[in-house]
């Protein structure tokens, strides 16, 4: 079991952006490999810390998480590697190295300063993927083709002079409190630490160039309408030393015909005539994977609801399958000819025609609370 974003950095759900940037600033510091070097645990823990916080700084993320846990960014079916979301030392520094860069003397430093070690990370790339409600009940793969910025070939590139490959400046400024040294990127390479060499005429002037790729996407059963899966490594790529962004897909889910969804459980309305009430009938459902015969007793009465076990939708987490509830709405015929209504008066006052639920027959509001226990 993953472990709770808010309890890594040490804060409650009520902290605020500037706590939560407190907080993180303080476990990145505590376990910064340069304090600890060798360290295998405070690595581990430096790298806890930088997810937790990828996540809590970002609102929409903040909210995700809020609402769906971990489930929300994991996506089970193998992405970003599994397990861990997959944010490695060099995405942390790129991302947050800000945030504890001047406690050290300028971040960047880890990986023992060699300016080959430095890559930059390209952007990200985001889609839409539309998904039935059958391809999300049985999970499915998606070939997608996006157009991502790569390297041309062909192009090379050379270490920047401006700041030795290291992708960043040092600035002094003198402060009534002495000589303070602080880091910026370089304005040259823009951070990559390597300039542009020789390139390919349809390349930009960053050397870089789209190309169409179909990459394939597994996606889980259970997903959610707005849920991000993450594919690592299948976003833009930078310049220079580097390596791609990612590819975020958003999901985005088609309305069924006639199955509602909500959460794990599906609801289906069934009308079935007063005659059918009267003497029960068997009907076909329209579930997820194909029909099902249920049957209905002479006598059921309009409003009741009959739970299909595991005909539902699965956990995104695993734990189990949601369930089919069917309501069962009697059709009052609204026209009658003259034998029919004939019938219906004579029968008006009679006492099997005379409401008479039993002490077992729930009332609307027992069975919807029912329905969510
Ligand atoms: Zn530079």
């Amino acid at each position: 079991m993953k472990k709770d974003f808010y309890e890594i950095l040490g804060i409650t759900k009520s902290a605020d952006a500037a706590a939560i940037k407190k907080a993180y600033r303080k476990k990145a510091i505590e376990f910064h490999p340069d304090k600890n070097p060798g360290d295998a645990a405070a690595e581990e823990n430096f790298k806890l810390a930088a997810e937790a916080y990828e996540v809590l700084s970002d609102p929409q993320k903040k909210a995700k998480y809020d609402q769906y846990g971990h489930q929300a960014f994991d996506g089970s079916g193998g992405f970003g590697g599994g397990g861990h979301h997959g944010m490695n030392m060099d995405d942390i520094f790129s991302q947050f190295g800000d945030i504890f860069g001047s406690a050290f003397g300028g971040g960047g430093g880890f990986g023992g300063g060699g300016g080959g070690s430095r890559r930059v990370k390209g952007s990200n790339l985001r889609i839409k993927v539309k998904l039935t409600l059958e391809e999300i009940a049985n999970g499915v793969e998606k070939k997608v083709k996006v157009k991502r910025k790569v390297q041309a070939p062909g192009v090379s590139y050379r270490t920047c002079s401006t700041c030795n490959g290291q992708g960043q400046v040092m600035r002094v400024t003198n402060t009534i409190l002495g000589r303070m040294q602080s880091a910026s990127t370089c304005p040259t390479c823009g951070g990559s630490g390597q300039i542009l060499d020789k390139k390919p005429s349809e390349a930009d002037s960053q050397g870089m160039i789209l190309e169409d790729e179909t990459v394939t996407i597994k996606i889980p059963a259970g997903v959610v309408d707005g849920m991000q899966l993450k594919v690592s490594n299948k976003g833009n790529d930078a310049p220079g030393n580097s390596v791609p962004g990612d590819l975020i897909v958003a999901i985005e889910e088609i309305e069924h015909e006639f199955l509602k969804r909500e959460g794990e459980n599906l609801h289906y309305d069934l009308y079935i005539s007063f005659a059918e009430a009267v003497l029960g009938i068997s009907k076909d459902i329209e579930a997820i994977n194909g029909k099902v015969r249920i049957k209905l007793e002479e006598g059921i009465q309009s409003g009741k609801i009959l739970r299909l076990k595991g005909k539902g939708i699965p956990s995104i987490n695993g734990y189990g399958t949601g369930d089919l509830l069917v309501h069962v709405n009697v059709w009052t015929p609204k026209t009658l000819n003259k034998e029919q209504k004939q019938f219906f008066e004579k029968n008006i006052t009679d006492e099997n025609f005379i409401p008479n639920p039993e002490k077992s027959d729930k009332s609307f509001f027992e069975k919807v609370k029912d329905m969510f226990s």
